[in-house]
């Protein structure tokens, strides 16, 4: 980031415009929707900003720009559209102490101007840095369409009521509150002007004082495999109302930029066999948090119902008498066969797929091997890098061939996944491989061999 955005106070301060053409008009208009005291220089000035003059709303001065013209400006723009006189205009107005932006040209400017959404005292501020003007635009206007005229009355009536509902306990309730207001109640009264939202204010804050016991609540949530894309939409609004986040080690970071800002982010550790944070003291931290009021996301990679410890979980609330729902997520497996182009179950091959792990809290897992060592059998392995070369034991005693086709997809759906193609008697070496986490697809191969990279020296 080589600019930082900023919103600069400009009420009673000054800003010049050198310059009175077109590009000076388009920045005027922004420049008038703010406090600021404008002045214009230009020789020969369009006919709107005589106007503008005309109203009192700047002041014109009708020659070229002189030494002294941007003293005590914070910013000024040279509008020139003409290279020499918008360089004169920068370094005129440098010299006077003023940041200056030269319009359309990023090369020469001190600052630029972003585009804004405007929904006052809410503005929504977009820069590409110049990389790419269409996608700003791109942006503001899905900005403009999610974000209600009523935005900004929103905001200004809740400005006023802010020492009011400092009645409520500050955090979760007072925050609860808030969100109530402006995610539903607040916009449904705008309708009927400000009187309405004020009166709405005070039947929600009644509601709120009466319900500032209310027990915290635990989110259970999947955060899938990596890919923020892969969040459901349940799990990016859970997260954006956290008061506090306990989440895996594998939950990506790209993910957990999501919550709430404010949110307290607690690491919980368990990931396969490396330091981890015991099952009841996550499970004391939920309770804990949730009965101080606070609602608490748990989140887990994938979806939390499959090999999550989800129950132990559940079990700690139920006895804590704490409300809980569950989020489910895309699993890891579903990912990873999605990245190879199969499906895991299919007409005629496998009517049902099996989830396994290759590792219990007893050590390796038990499984039905001889199933599983059935031609056209599928399975999607999780947590199963250290017991592969069991397994494949176990599988081949079974009477599972060598060449059974085995794939392994790390870290799916992330930048870094990797898929590798095997077989049963290949998987060991394969898996040795593999850094990040996996998950071991049984009895299928990539759709396309260019999807994969193949472990020739090994599988063939
Ligand atoms: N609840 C999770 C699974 C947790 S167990 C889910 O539904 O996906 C942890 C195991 O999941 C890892 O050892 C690995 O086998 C698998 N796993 C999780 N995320 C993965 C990813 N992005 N790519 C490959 N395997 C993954």
């Amino acid at each position: 980031m080589n600019h930082f955005p900023i919103f600069l106070a400009l009420e009673g301060r000054r800003v010049l415009v050198s310059g009175g053409g077109d590009a000076a008009v388009a920045k005027l208009r922004l420049l008038l929707k703010t406090t600021a005291r404008i002045t214009v220089v230009a020789e020969d000035p369009a006919p709107e900003i005589a106007a503008w003059a005309a109203e009192g709303r700047l002041t014109l001065i009708r020659r070229a720009q002189e030494p002294g013209d941007a003293l005590c400006c914070v910013i000024a723009y040279g509008a020139h559209e003409d290279a020499e006189a918008d360089g004169r205009a920068l370094r005129l107005a440098a010299a006077d102490g003023a940041i200056v932006n030269i319009v359309d040209d990023l090369a020469r400017s001190q600052f630029i101007t972003p585009a804004i959404v405007d929904r006052d005292p809410v503005v929504v501020a977009i820069g590409t840095e110049g990389a790419a003007p269409v996608l700003a635009r791109k942006i503001k206007a899905e900005l403009e369409a999610r974000l209600s005229p009523a935005t900004g009355l929103l905001a200004r009536v809740a400005k006023t009521f802010r020492k009011t509902a400092d009645a409520l306990p500050m955090g979760a309730v007072r925050r609860r509150f808030w969100a109530e207001y402006y995610d539903e109640a607040g916009h449904r009264a705008a309708a009927d002007g400000e009187d309405a939202i004020r009166a709405t204010l005070h039947e929600l804050l009644d509601t709120h004082l009466k319900a500032d016991d209310r027990p915290g609540h635990v989110d259970l949530v999947g955060a899938g495999p990596g890919d923020p894309e892969l969040l459901t939409l349940k799990a990016r609004n859970a997260l954006d109302r956290a008061d506090v986040v306990i989440h895996d080690r594998l939950v990506a970071p790209e993910i957990l930029e999501l919550a709430r800002r404010e949110a307290t982010i607690i690491e919980a550790g368990k990931e396969g066999f490396g330091p981890a944070m015991a099952q009841d003291a996550i499970n004391a931290l939920m309770v804990e948090h949730a009965r101080a009021g606070a609602h608490v996301v748990r989140l887990k990679s994938g979806d939390p119902t499959v090999f999550g410890r989800l129950d132990e979980e559940i079990e700690a609330l139920d006895q804590a008498g704490i409300g809980w729902s569950i989020l489910p997520g895309i699993t890891a497996a579903s990912a990873a066969v999605a990245s190879i182009g199969q499906s895991l179950t299919k007409r005629g091959r496998n009517g049902a797929a099996r989830l396994l792990t290759g590792h219990d809290m007893k050590g390796f897992a038990e499984q039905d091997w001889a199933q599983l060592a059935r031609p056209g059998e599928v399975a999607a392995i999780y947590m199963g890098k250290r017991a592969a070369r069991w397994m494949q034991g176990r599988l081949m005693m079974h009477g599972a061939a060598p060449v059974t086709p085995v794939t392994l997809v790390e870290n799916a759906s992330r930048a870094d996944q990797r898929i590798r193609a095997a077989t049963l008697a290949t998987l060991p070496d394969a898996v040795a491989e593999a850094a990040g986490p996996v998950v071991i697809l049984l009895g299928l191969a990539p759709r396309r061999a260019g999807e994969a990279i193949l472990n020739r020296e090994i599988a063939l």
